[in-house]
């Protein structure tokens, strides 16, 4: 049990790690290069004409994670001309994160 215990934790960290190290992303057919910035006045942002995402690299591991939630759906509301207002964003960042972690996917 314990070492099952272990094996879950491993295997959680491992995504994260694996997530908040991520350089680029494939979004709706085109590949956005992933920049982690020292010293970023906001906790990201995304440049459509130049296909990066900027990610605060000062940030936890989690947050750089659910700011990275964030920018995908940033992208999809500019792809899909959506107008989703910001707060919007914010609360399907939220909610994004809190699945995805507690559901382990
Ligand atoms: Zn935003």
């Amino acid at each position: 049990m314990k070492t099952n215990n272990l094996l879950n934790k491993l295997s959680k960290l491992s995504k994260l790690n694996k997530l908040n190290k991520l350089r680029k992303i494939k979004i709706g057919g085109l590949v956005y290069k992933i920049e982690y910035i020292s010293g970023l006045a906001d906790f990201g942002s995304t440049h459509f004409d130049k296909q990066i995402i900027l990610i605060n690299k000062d940030l936890t591991d989690e947050k750089k994670v659910s700011v990275l939630y964030h920018e995908m759906i940033e992208i999809w509301n500019e792809m899909g001309d959506f107008n989703l207002n910001h707060q919007t964003i914010q609360t399907m960042e939220s909610y994004m994160f809190q699945t995805f972690k507690e559901n382990e996917i």
